[in-house]
């Protein structure tokens, strides 16, 4: 099992949903995204919109469209995570310490149970699990720095695409599908995300999780519904609408991955500030 048109088919015939993600190309003796725009944010990891239009949307388990979209094409591969493939993963960052906090949980919880682990091109690693039911949010950071969950409505790179370092993801050999089976995620593990995503918790009332969802890091999913319930916060507080403006531009391209274009978040902002400049007017009004 080679081809990326092998590893798509396994994938579906496990249940997963795939899609076609932009790859890296040689051009002028560098790797570059396929998409070819020079200051492309997700390079070789971003959905091959020619054939995906909508994008996570148009993912498929259905062998036939796979094998129009793979066969003979040097494309990524992309996992959609969650209740659609039945997976949730976490997805591990040695960059960002990612090794240290899963280290440092299970030295308090005991080790995870032997599942599928993908080795990703970027030098981390991806763990797989069975999805638990209900709704599994995407986070970053939540579980500790460096430590993410990619759950409904997110996905992953798969082995074997190429990371645009040249090195290619991989099926871990001592944690393949063919040897081990998917198993549940541990209850601690659940116990802990219910309890620190904000999220999951819909928009923070106390002052404490404002600060947890300040901090946290949003991936695509989430990112747009953050940046919302952040921007009215601070308006309703009476900021000034210019200044929170400033701020969010700020704070997207620091907790949100990848960050929201700037006229997306600038929009965003400008709606929800003049929503509140009519509620306040209405106020004074009446
Ligand atoms: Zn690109």
């Amino acid at each position: 099992m080679n081809s990326v048109l092998d590893h798509a088919l396994q994938y579906v015939s496990q249940g997963f949903a795939v899609l076609p993600l932009h790859f890296p190309f040689e051009r002028e003796g560098s790797l570059r995204c396929s998409c070819g725009k020079d200051g492309c944010r997700q390079p070789a990891k971003h959905p091959f919109g020619r054939l995906v239009k909508n994008g996570l949307k148009d993912a498929s388990r259905d062998p036939e469209t796979v094998q129009r979209w793979f066969a003979g094409a040097s494309l990524n591969i992309g996992i959609v995570t969650g209740a659609v493939s039945g997976i949730m993963v976490l997805d591990v960052d040695p960059r960002h310490d990612g090794d240290a906090t899963l280290a440092k949980l299970e030295a308090e919880h005991g080790p995870l149970p032997p599942t599928w682990r993908f080795l990703t091109g970027g030098g981390g690693e991806h763990i797989l699990f069975r999805h638990p039911g209900g709704t599994v949010a995407n986070s970053a950071g939540l579980l500790g720095p460096g430590l993410d969950v990619r759950g409904d409505g997110g996905y992953i790179v798969a082995p074997p695409s190429r990371h645009i370092s040249r090195r290619a993801y991989a099926i871990s050999v001592d944690h393949h599908p063919s040897d081990v089976l998917l198993a549940p995620p541990p209850d601690w593990l659940m116990q802990r995300l219910a309890h620190r995503n904000p999220a999951a918790k819909g928009t923070p009332q106390a002052r404490t999780d404002w600060r947890d969802h300040v901090g946290a890091t949003h991936v695509e999913g989430t990112r747009n519904t953050a940046l919302a319930s952040l921007s009215g916060h601070l308006l309703r507080n009476r900021i000034d609408p210019f200044a929170v403006l400033d701020l969010m531009l700020c704070w997207n391209r620091i907790h949100c991955t990848p960050p929201l274009d700037d006229d997306e978040v600038s929009a965003t902002v400008r709606s929800i500030a003049r929503r509140e400049i009519d509620r306040r007017e209405a106020r004074h009004a009446g």
